[in-house]
């Protein structure tokens, strides 16, 4: 049987030069790859006391789904700037050049809710942070916060500091 990570796909100089581009459409497009990443991340929720699954935008909404449906939980969107329609909190964070605005809807958490927030991968560590900050605003409380992979070398999970982090890949 093969490795998740043997699913995951290395591009090398994308989206630029220098950059390994981990590709998870590799791991999608292949039944067992899917099966094995929905499996292994929904693994490490399995004695944890969770109401609620929040994803990031995108690559966050396609394994959080998922896991939330296997576990018989609501799924939350949190989505790039503009795409909620109904009243938002939002929350900004440095990008290599500039920066990116993420939202969820004021609704979709009710105070003293446990989310487990899910994201494909964390590099510097800038999009959870500020999901998890968008969820405490809302007064949820993040129980775990979970990634297919992690980029070891960029430290985001010194980031997150405080908040139970897991990863099922980690490249150094
Ligand atoms: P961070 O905010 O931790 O620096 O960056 C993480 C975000 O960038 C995640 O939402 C993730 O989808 C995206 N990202 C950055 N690098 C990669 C990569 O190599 N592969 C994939 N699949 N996503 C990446």
């Amino acid at each position: 049987m093969k490795k998740i990570e043997e699913y995951v796909r290395s591009i090398p100089d994308f989206p630029e030069p220098g950059i390994i581009f981990r590709d998870i459409t590799s791991v999608l497009q292949d039944a067992e790859g899917l099966q094995l990443a929905i499996n292994s991340m929904q693994e490490f929720l399995k004695d944890v006391d969770v109401d609620v699954i929040a994803g990031t935008e995108s690559r966050g909404f396609i394994f959080g789904v998922p896991i939330a449906y296997n576990l018989h939980k609501p799924f939350v969107p949190i989505r790039k700037k503009g795409k909620l329609p109904c009243e938002t909190v939002s929350a900004s964070y440095d990008l290599e050049y500039g920066s990116a605005t993420i939202e969820m809807h004021k609704d979709s958490i009710k105070p003293g809710q446990k989310v487990a927030i899910v994201d494909d991968l964390i590099a510097t560590g800038g999009t959870i942070e500020a999901a998890i900050k968008l969820v405490e605003e809302l007064g949820g409380e993040v129980v775990k916060v979970i990634f297919l992979m992690e980029l070891a070398g960029l430290h985001g999970r010194e980031r997150l500091k405080g908040y139970d982090v897991e990863s099922v890949i980690c490249y150094e």
